[in-house]
């Protein structure tokens, strides 16, 4: 039973964070910690005000291209991982991919998200040509989210107008990190999301929930991390076992604990862009819809071809895409009907 002091310790702790005070580890810890379903809903409201307050009412849709499945690591929890022989691997054509940014171009969707796994087949100067012409020929913002790349590469993208980068850091515990992604190091990453920084992308991080062996604590530091990169962008979603990979078998992540990361991360963070993972709605269905009103801000629908989209297995369930189970205007019906206009424009980060 949770005792009166405690409760007013987590109401007046919600609403110092509420006012942006800041929170320390202990304090992320305790709020993530949260069983009490009134303190929880408590945490929740306040993390709808925040967003309403720093991002507004607005959901900005990002259009997905997923692009090639073939990866070249073998993190542990990840269906596209090399060893795994499963799966019918696909590349686009370059002219494909373009194509398809000229149909999300056509939609309500302000900025594109070209990713894949890491395949050598696409060079960067390669991915250049196919970010070139997608900015020659829509007004779409070009988003990245295909691993980490040299210093100089990561500038050519830049340059050739790529504006935003999806680098998501996993987890920040980094013995974790190395055990789950073998021969690559956290730090290797944390460098690599500084020189998108440094070279003006917005950026983006995230991490999973529910990872074997993973505390409360990792979470926290998660958090923290996210805080201190100044993330412009934040994707935070379950651990999801995939069959044909080492860690199938073990437990999916929790819905609810993902809900709180995304309710304490935007108590914490303000002003940023963050999505209601796929990986959420492959969990719970509802918990996707459930994750607009703890923070949520941003929508992004798979564009990916009917013919590949259900090989981009990073975890099983996935292939939910707007020529499947989900029209696009289901989507907008349903965000009109929680009075949340669809945003116009790039949607970029509102910075303070
Ligand atoms: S998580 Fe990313 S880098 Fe790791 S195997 Fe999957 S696609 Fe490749």
């Amino acid at each position: 039973m949770t005792s009166t002091s405690e409760a007013m310790d987590t109401g007046d702790l919600i609403a110092r964070a509420e006012e942006g005070l800041g929170l320390a580890r202990p304090e992320i810890v305790h709020l993530l910690s949260l069983d009490d379903p009134a303190q929880v809903e408590a945490l929740y409201q306040a993390a709808d005000r925040v967003r309403r307050r720093c991002v507004g009412d607005e959901v900005h849709l990002r259009g997905v291209i997923e692009f090639s499945n073939h990866c070249r690591n073998n993190c542990t929890y990840c269906g596209l991982r090399r060893d795994n022989a499963k799966l019918a691997r696909y590349r686009m054509e370059d002219d494909e991919i373009v194509e398809c940014a000229l149909g999300i171009a056509e939609g309500p969707c302000g900025t594109v998200v070209l990713q894949a796994g890491e395949d050598p087949a696409f060079t960067a100067e390669r991915l250049c040509g196919i970010i070139s012409a997608i900015r020659a020929r829509t007004p779409l913002a070009v988003t990245l989210s295909v691993g980490r790349w040299p210093y100089e590469d990561l500038k050519a993208f830049r340059d050739a107008g790529a504006s935003r980068y999806l680098l998501r850091h996993e987890t920040a515990n980094a013995s974790l990190y190395e055990s789950l992604c073998p021969g690559r190091r956290l730090s290797d990453r944390i460098e690599c999301i500084r020189h998108l920084k440094r070279l003006g992308f917005e950026t983006g991080m995230g991490c999973m929930v529910g990872l074997p062996g993973q505390t409360v604590e990792d979470l926290a530091s998660d958090i923290l991390l996210m805080q201190e990169m100044d993330a412009d962008m934040i994707g935070i979603g379950p651990f999801i076992p995939h069959g044909d990979t080492p860690l199938a078998g073990h437990p999916p992540g929790d819905a609810e604990m993902v809900l709180k990361m995304l309710a304490v991360t935007r108590l914490v963070t303000r002003d940023t862009n963050i999505p209601a993972t796929t990986a959420l709605g492959v969990l719970r269905a509802e918990a996707r819809k459930r994750a607009f009103s703890t923070g949520a801000n941003v929508f992004m629908p798979v564009y990916t071809p009917k013919k590949y989209a259900p090989d981009y297995q990073i975890y099983p369930g996935k292939a939910v895409s707007v020529h499947e189970d989900m029209p696009l205007q289901e989507v907008v019906d349903y965000f009109s009907s929680i009075g949340r206009p669809i945003g116009a424009g790039h949607g970029a980060r509102r910075k303070r």
